[in-house]
């Protein structure tokens, strides 16, 4: 059984007294479930566990592990319905949303590095550099780093964790991971999936816990991946530099959306609504601002105001596709969004939709603002939430500058209809990762490594590729002499 799973107290025995975290359903308010508040030292006792268990995995080899996390695989999609379920009641999500939010790319993650890990991994051997290297045979291998964390926050639990632990087990790490304290249900679900019904060896762990309890992950680990605000990724960056471990940051983001005047207006519109409200707007990279040129500025305007008037807002019983928009997870996070709201209107904003929470529960009406501008906070600072205010621009060049007047700098995207035109707009925005004319900006594509920039990431914050399972791992040169030389250039005594 997975340490975690066993209760306070169980590993280390420190957190007796603590009182356990209460998870309610923010649709209702109901208590779906209670978790630990784990001390420092059950973190140190279960990581010690991990440490002891990982040299075997790595033993294991590609062929061994991928047995393993292919058993996972097919575990995930037994029980995909209960997981939802426990997703649904922790954060109040839409059924739409977690059908295609949760296992469905948890799957596609470890269905991709089962096929490419190996790959991306693969031991190669670069040419000597130059003649007088040429007896030397050099390799290049890739060494786990052994203990990770993965730390994670509360709008994709499930997804947030999938996207980085198949890499690291793939690696050949053990991986010590933590949900946020807000939505740790069923993330400890899929633990103990692994541990209890999978027999699998003891290389995945969970904590459960606040702050405190993520911070003594990253004292515990030798590479931390975490996820979340830019707050604590500030943090833990501090953290992981006095210890000097490698880590890596994927925080918040402001996505900006350019549509050019000649842009495919049908697409543009849905990939605004979409792109901004799927998952109520809690994702990293939700279309978080509109930049629409001039003329066709009313039209686009207009059709997304329609389009959000018709979405449905509310808490879907499971299987029932019933609602667009569900709940926003903490009551935090929904004043920071009624914030950003009154900010805009009282600085002039318009609201055309919505514009207010919808009670009972933590739900918060599809939104539309318009006459924003970059005084405001929903122009600036990361919402989070079923926002979408748009502004008029004069020009691409308007729409670049403002597009790039940020802190942030994650996912972008661009539509027009001249590819020429766009992909150069595109060029131009500062931003981890650019789409163009593609409505499903919500999409971590695998294949392409994902990232931020400036607030938005630092360290190795690549998610898929060859980047996302290689930052698991300390690429090793190997470099051996072929040949039983009699002399070396470089030896003693030195000779003209
Ligand atoms: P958060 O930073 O408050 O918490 C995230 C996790 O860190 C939680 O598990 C929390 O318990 C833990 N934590 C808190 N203090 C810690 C510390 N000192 N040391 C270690 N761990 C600690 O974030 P949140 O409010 O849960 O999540 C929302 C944020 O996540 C948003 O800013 C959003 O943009 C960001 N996010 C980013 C991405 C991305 O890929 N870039 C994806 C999803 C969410």
């Amino acid at each position: 059984m997975s340490s975690a799973l066993r209760g306070p107290g169980a590993a280390g025995g420190a957190s007796a007294g603590r009182a356990p975290i209460e998870v309610r359903c923010p649709a209702d308010g109901r208590i779906v479930g209670t978790v630990p508040d784990m001390s420092a030292g059950q973190v140190r006792a279960i990581a010690a566990g991990l440490r002891d268990a990982q040299p075997e995995w790595e033993a294991l080899g590609f062929a061994g592990r991928r047995r393993w996390l292919a058993a996972f695989r097919d575990w995930l999609l037994d029980n995909e319905k209960r997981l939802h379920e426990l997703v649904r009641d922790e954060t109040g999500k839409a059924w739409g949303d977690l059908a295609m939010g949760e296992v469905t790319p948890s799957v596609d993650v470890l269905n991709y590095y089962l096929k490419n890990g190996e790959r991306f991994l693969a031991p190669w051997h670069p040419r000597p550099h130059s003649p007088a290297m040429l007896t030397k045979r050099l390799t290049v291998t890739y060494d786990p780093h052994r203990l990770v964390g993965v730390i994670t926050p509360w709008n994709a639990q499930l997804a947030m964790q999938m996207l980085d632990v198949p890499a690291a087990l793939m690696a050949g790490c053990a991986v010590l991971t933590k949900a946020s304290e807000e939505t740790p249900l069923a993330w400890n679900e899929a633990v103990r999936g692994w541990s209890e019904d999978l027999g699998a060896p003891p290389v995945l762990d969970v904590v459960t816990g606040r702050g405190e309890t993520g911070a003594a992950i990253v004292d515990a680990v030798d590479m931390i991946q975490f996820t979340g605000s830019v707050e604590t990724g500030r943090r833990i960056g501090v953290r992981a530099a006095e210890r000097l471990i490698p880590y890596s940051l994927e925080l918040g983001g402001k996505d900006p959306m350019v549509v050019l005047a000649d842009a495919d207006l049908d697409r543009a519109v849905s990939a605004a609504v979409w792109g901004g409200l799927y998952n109520a707007g809690q994702i990293c990279v939700s279309v978080e601002r509109v930049y629409v040129e001039a003329p066709v500025y009313d039209e686009f305007v207009a059709r997304v105001a329609e389009k959000v008037r018709s979405l449905r807002v509310g808490m879907d019983a499971p299987d029932e596709y019933g609602t667009d928009i569900g709940a926003i997870a903490t009551a935090n996070q929904l004043d920071i969004i009624e914030s950003h709201v009154r900010d805009a209107v009282s600085k002039g904003a318009k609201v055309l939709v919505g514009g207010g929470r919808k009670e009972p529960g933590q739900f918060f009406e599809p939104t539309v603002l318009v006459d924003v501008d970059h005084t405001m906070d929903c122009m600036r600072a990361e919402t989070f939430g079923p926002t979408l205010p748009i502004m008029k621009v004069a020009d691409a060049d308007e729409a670049v500058r403002l597009a790039n007047d940020s802190d942030f700098g994650l996912a972008a995207s661009v539509f027009g209809g001249d590819r020429v035109r766009a992909r150069h707009v595109a060029r131009l925005i500062d931003s981890g990762s650019v789409n163009i004319n593609n409505a499903m900006t919500n999409v971590f594509q695998l294949p392409v490594p994902m990232g931020g920039r400036r607030g938005s990431g630092l360290g190795s914050p690549r998610l898929g590729g060859a980047e996302g399972i290689r930052k698991y791992t300390h690429p090793k040169p190997v470099i051996e002499e072929r040949f039983r030389l009699k002399s070396e250039l470089y030896w003693y005594p030195t000779t003209a």
